[in-house]
């Protein structure tokens, strides 16, 4: 099979890890080509007494960790849960990224995530990757309704990168999704339902074959 080029659009710094942390490591253990777009580093959220560049220092990590080279981590500066007053400067970053990387495959957050900063990005996304395969990743904290349509199986090396990736956040330990036997259980939940041993669940929004 051929390498992918495979865009991952987080709104924040460690959605990507959550919504398909597990599906990155496998697909960079292929060999395929993984960028990752953040669009804001929360420095509004960012708890006492961490620094308010924090997020910055550990998004670095996290996709280090992932296997994510540096020069493919993307990071813009849209001060969270403001991103729907910047909606069309998002969208000319998208259409920019489009341009220059030409991805087969983008991850994004689902059109109906609650969260107002996810759902921007993901409606911005759409417009401007109108020709590419997209899957929409689980937020299970964030979507009333899921549908459970494509699934990406991934093996114990994979989800403990994903676990590792995620721990490199130590400013967001005080979130209760922010758990080990949460993200596992998950992993695990999505692997019965398809008879695998780990996996991640997408909602499919265009697949090209
Ligand atoms: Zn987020």
């Amino acid at each position: 099979m051929n390498k992918k080029r495979i865009l991952v659009l987080a709104p924040h710094t460690d959605d990507g890890e959550f919504g398909c942390g597990g599906s990155i490591a496998r697909f960079i253990s292929e060999g395929d080509d993984l960028y990752y777009a953040a669009f804001s580093l929360a420095e509004e959220s960012v708890p006492p007494p961490f620094p308010k560049n924090i997020l910055e220092t550990e998004v670095k990590k996290a996709t280090s960790t992932l296997g994510i080279v540096p020069a493919n981590l993307l990071l813009f500066r849209y001060r969270v849960r403001y991103f729907a007053y910047h909606r069309q400067e998002i969208l000319e970053d998208l259409v920019l990224l489009n341009k220059e990387l030409n991805p087969d495959l983008v991850f994004m957050p689902a059109t109906h995530d609650l969260h107002q900063d996810h759902s921007t990005v993901a409606f911005e996304g759409l417009r401007a990757f109108k020709k590419t395969s997209i899957l929409a990743y689980e937020m299970p904290w964030n979507n009333l309704n899921f549908a459970t349509q494509a699934f990406i199986v991934f093996d114990e090396n994979d989800l403990n990168k994903k676990l590792d990736a995620l721990n490199c956040y130590n400013s967001q330990k005080g979130r209760n999704y922010v758990s080990e036997e949460f993200i596992r259980s998950l992993a695990v939940t999505r692997g019965v339902q398809i008879g695998a041993k780990y996996a991640e669940v997408f909602e499919v929004v265009r697949w090209i074959l």
